[in-house]
């Protein structure tokens, strides 16, 4: 695909720089504007005024990590993406993986529906059949109802669009489906549900016992995909091919065994998550719905799927899921860092967001499936670690660098205890 900003970026040496210098490439390079330039110099956050109106009890704020994955090619669009993560290794897996992937073409994308649904849940229904024939009789008059509770949605172009009736059990149950634009729609869809409550018992002559948002998002499936060019994966066309057949086999495994089912789709949700915080949606609603998602084919399944076409040297990776983002709403708009890495995607949509967040996914996943077919995992994570136990030992400034240094060589173990012995040394020696 032709890319569409044509500018050439650069990106040399990002991750060496220093704080405010990255914040210099980032601009320089056409991710950020001016205002948001001052706010990310500042570190400026949420205000505790803020803070204090958003969540009960609060006591202060508190911190994250927010980094920069570069090398993003999406739809044939570059993006730095901003992710929030307290985790070593899932900034730089990423990145390392959109540079690959990004060489390769970069990512497609195809958003299947973006609704969201929404359920009652009846009992004490005396007769199913004729209860699920009246709500069908009045739909028209139930959607209105809902619409009429949330007239600004309505008038957005969004509202409700349909109503099916399923009975499970005891239970009769409404699924409401609406379009709600640019937000996520809880709120929105939870206030139509509240309002068609009564008139759904007095119409079923049943009562009801919940009406709530459905985060099992099967009307908002977002589809990723990307061909990565077998070639960039090592410096040995043979060795290139056999971590390719061997990603293949990882994908394969993680739709047999829960085990691993499980910590393959962690992994795809250390990305997906770092960006649905950084942008303040709503990360709990997305992770319940992705596994949730893992489960539509009767069992708990990696969530992506990987094939290696030796006709082609192509390994192509796809990752599908329910991805309700929302552009507005929430907390979307109070807090100056998601305005500030709402800024550095370029304000997308929602449609846009949901597609750069599920791109996200599956380079998080290659990363971590080709780490673990090849050098394993601890590989990486060594020299974050290091890294994070010195600044527990109390090492400032070049000092980390040194123990992190001084530890890998040693090849001694990566712990608190050899740590703090290096900045000994190193202080004595001052
Ligand atoms: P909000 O109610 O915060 O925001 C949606 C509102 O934004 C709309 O009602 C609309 O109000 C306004 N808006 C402005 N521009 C647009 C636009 N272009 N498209 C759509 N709406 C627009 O959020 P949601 O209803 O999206 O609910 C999300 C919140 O609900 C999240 O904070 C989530 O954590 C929380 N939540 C989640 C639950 C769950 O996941 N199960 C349950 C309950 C709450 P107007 O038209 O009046 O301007």
């Amino acid at each position: 695909m032709k890319k569409e900003n044509q500018k050439k970026l650069n990106w040399l040496g990002f991750q060496k720089k220093e704080r405010l210098e990255r914040i210099q490439m980032l601009k320089a390079n056409g991710f950020l504007t001016d205002e948001f330039e001052q706010i990310l110099k500042k570190n400026e956050n949420l205000p505790l005024e803020t803070a204090n109106q958003m969540a009960e009890n609060g006591i202060g704020t508190f911190a994250l990590p927010f980094s920069i994955a570069p090398n993003f090619v999406i739809d044939g669009k570059d993006y730095a993406v901003p992710m929030v993560t307290e985790e070593p290794s899932v900034v730089a897996g990423c990145s390392y993986a959109a540079k690959i992937i990004g060489k390769s073409g970069g990512f497609t994308t195809e958003i299947l529906d973006r609704k969201m649904i929404g359920q009652v849940a009846l009992y004490d229904i005396l007769d199913f059949e004729n209860a699920i024939s009246m709500i069908l009789e009045n739909k028209n008059e139930i959607l209105k109802i809902a619409n009429d509770a949330h007239p600004s949605i309505v008038a957005r172009g969004g509202g409700a669009i349909n109503i099916e009736v399923k009975n499970i059990d005891e239970f009769l149950i409404v699924y409401l489906i609406a379009d709600v634009k640019e937000a996520m729609g809880a709120n929105i869809l939870n206030t139509m549900l509240e309002a068609i409550k009564i008139p759904l018992e007095n119409i079923t002559n049943g009562k009801s016992l919940m009406a709530i948002l459905s985060n099992y998002a099967t009307e908002s499936l977002v589809k990723a995909e990307c061909e990565v060019n077998v070639k960039l994966l090592s410096s040995s066309m043979e060795t290139s091919i056999e971590t390719a057949k061997k990603i293949e086999l990882a994908s394969k495994f993680s739709k047999l065994d829960i085990y691993r089912a499980t910590t393959h789709n962690k992994g795809i949700f250390n990305g997906i998550d770092a960006v649905v915080i950084a942008t303040g949606n709503d990360w709990r609603a997305i992770e319940a719905g992705g596994n949730a998602f893992a489960v539509k084919n009767g069992k708990y399944e990696g969530l992506t799927t990987w094939t290696f076409d030796e006709s082609t040297n192509k390994l192509k990776g796809e990752l599908i899921l329910p991805m309700p983002i929302a552009s507005v709403g929430g907390s979307i708009g109070l807090n100056p860092s998601v305005k500030a890495a709402f800024n550095i995607l370029g304000n997308p949509d929602a449609r846009t967001l949901a597609s750069i967040i599920t791109s996200v996914g599956l380079a998080q996943n290659f990363a971590a499936v080709k780490a673990l077919v090849t050098t394993g995992i601890q590989h990486g994570h060594m020299k974050l670690q290091a890294r994070s136990l010195a600044l527990f030992a109390g090492a400032k400034g070049k000092e980390i660098d040194i123990i992190v240094e001084r530890l890998l060589e040693s090849g001694k173990s990566i712990n608190l205890e050899n740590v703090k012995k290096i900045l000994e040394e190193i202080k004595s020696t001052r």
